[in-house]
């Protein structure tokens, strides 16, 4: 489920769309969390789909480091790719802001995480923007990713956190925002879904 105050608005015929937001979100909000609507499939399952569904779970679904094929039952699933993202991924449940987003401000993920297939032309317009997406970045940005989203943490618990509810385990997400455990690196994610793709 992506956050209350986020809307999906038309980009561009090249982009298509994207999730904004409504309001100013601050660091720290948990912008998306993984509910009981968000659909879950086995790779086996999404290949005995019939051949009209093929194309259309490719583009909205995506693999976690668990290798789950998830589809976002709500716009979460038009979050786009930056390579300077508003949120990032703490363990498979949960996507929080690394930074404060604006009014208006597209809200945008790393795809470097979702074990992409192919790799992927990027154009995001980010500075650092890598031109190409592919799933093992994650294996090189893992300690900038880590580093991020160990400073947005703390705030959670200053923010308002509407998609707490929906959480399956919220009290995962509290023990790593009090440091009684340590959130998952983003290194680890690439090792599980390696893992899970090699059986
Ligand atoms: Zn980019």
């Amino acid at each position: 489920m992506i956050h209350p105050a986020t809307e999906l608005r038309f980009i561009s015929e090249e982009i298509g769309y994207g999730v904004f937001a409504r309001e100013p979100i601050p660091r720290g909000t948990i912008l998306w969390v993984l509910c009981r609507l968000d659909m879950i499939f086995t790779p086996k399952e999404v290949a005995a789909f019939p051949p009209p569904y093929q194309p259309v779970l490719e583009q909205y679904s995506y693999i976690d480091a668990e290798g789950r094929v998830i589809l976002c039952w709500d716009h979460g699933r038009y979050v786009n790719h930056s390579c300077e993202p508003a949120m990032l991924a703490v363990g498979g449940d949960f996507e929080i802001a690394v930074r404060d987003i604006a009014a208006d401000e597209q809200v945008t993920c790393e795809y470097g995480h979702l074990n992409l297939i192919e790799p992927m032309a990027c154009r995001c317009g980010a500075p650092r923007c890598r031109g190409l997406v592919a799933s093992g970045d994650v294996l090189t940005l893992w300690p900038d990713l880590d580093r991020r989203t160990a400073i947005a943490l703390p705030n959670a618990r200053k923010v308002l956190q509407p998609l707490l509810p929906f959480a399956r385990d919220a009290s995962q997400f509290w023990d790593w925002v009090d440091g009684r455990a340590r959130p998952p690196s983003h290194r680890d994610y690439h090792a599980a879904a390696r893992r899970s793709a090699t059986g």
